[in-house]
């Protein structure tokens, strides 16, 4: 029993054979999946194929794709993200948040990220919702605006989490959970390992980020059916045995997400 927290996998590196990698994923112990979204032009096919995956999903607009909304194009992106939040199935707010590593190639400036991201904040805070946050190279940053922001009420996940380890605290006190994924498995990724050895067992959680974030062994595309061999890797970093990691990191994605337990047991489609 196993739970991807975050899988792309709507995008169209599965766009040959969607079936086949949900088949695989099933195989391995993926009971289920949560997909986030990325922008307003993809967030139709997002909740296609989550209907077809019986997957989980978020609802946000991505650093990377902040470029494409205008500032006159905002206020309706916004209207549109709030309304479907609505679907049950919807049960975040993201991804959302801050990149200083991407860019170039007609990326959004840190400005303008910062403020979709406070925008989308404001949403989880009034829906009271979690929200799924995306930060690299910019954690000083995102603390500020989590901190100015006031606690959510629901928390929310730093997914993939790169920053410091010495942060982990701090996001842990603004009720923040840690994904950890394939990076962790990179030989040359010491951070990663000892932030996740700093990570309160009852705030982490699991996730491939696939197609992205290909584990040490794979080639990519990486895979949700990875994610049984990502968190063999992780309970030998902690130490515990694979179902004590296996059952703990979803009760946290169950309570995160607010989840019945039995349905994240299930198994997914
Ligand atoms: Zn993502």
């Amino acid at each position: 029993m196993l739970f991807d927290t975050h899988c792309h996998f709507d995008f169209d590196a599965f766009d040959d054979d969607r079936s086949s990698f949900l088949r695989r994923a099933r195989e391995s112990g993926i009971t289920k999946m949560l997909v986030p979204g990325v922008s307003p032009g993809s967030w139709a096919r997002q909740a296609r194929v989550m209907a077809e995956c019986r997957s989980y999903g978020a609802v946000g607009i991505h650093p990377f794709w902040a470029h494409e909304v205008t500032r006159a194009a905002l206020a309706p992106a916004l209207e549109q993200l709030e309304a479907r939040l609505a679907d049950a199935t919807m049960v975040a707010v993201g991804e959302c948040g801050l990149d200083r590593a991407r860019t170039g190639r007609g990326a959004a400036p840190l400005e303008w990220q910062a403020e979709l991201l406070v925008r989308q904040l404001e949403i989880a805070h009034r829906r009271e919702l979690p929200v799924i946050l995306h930060c690299v190279r910019a954690h000083g940053h995102m603390i500020e605006i989590l901190e100015r922001l006031g606690p959510l009420q629901r928390g929310g996940v730093l997914h993939a989490y790169s920053g410091p380890p010495e942060l982990v605290p701090r996001y842990a006190e603004l009720g923040m959970y840690f994904g950890f994924g394939g990076a962790v498995t990179r030989p040359a990724f010491t951070r990663s390992r000892r932030a996740l050895l700093e990570v309160p067992r009852d705030r982490l959680v699991l996730e491939t980020d696939a197609p992205d974030q290909a584990p040490s062994w794979a080639a990519p595309p990486n895979q949700p059916a990875e994610l049984r061999r990502i968190a063999q890797a992780i309970a030998g970093i902690l130490g515990v045995p694979l179902e004590s990691l296996a059952q703990q990191t979803t009760q946290n994605a169950t309570r995160l997400f607010g989840l019945r337990l039995d349905e994240a047991g299930e198994t997914a489609g």
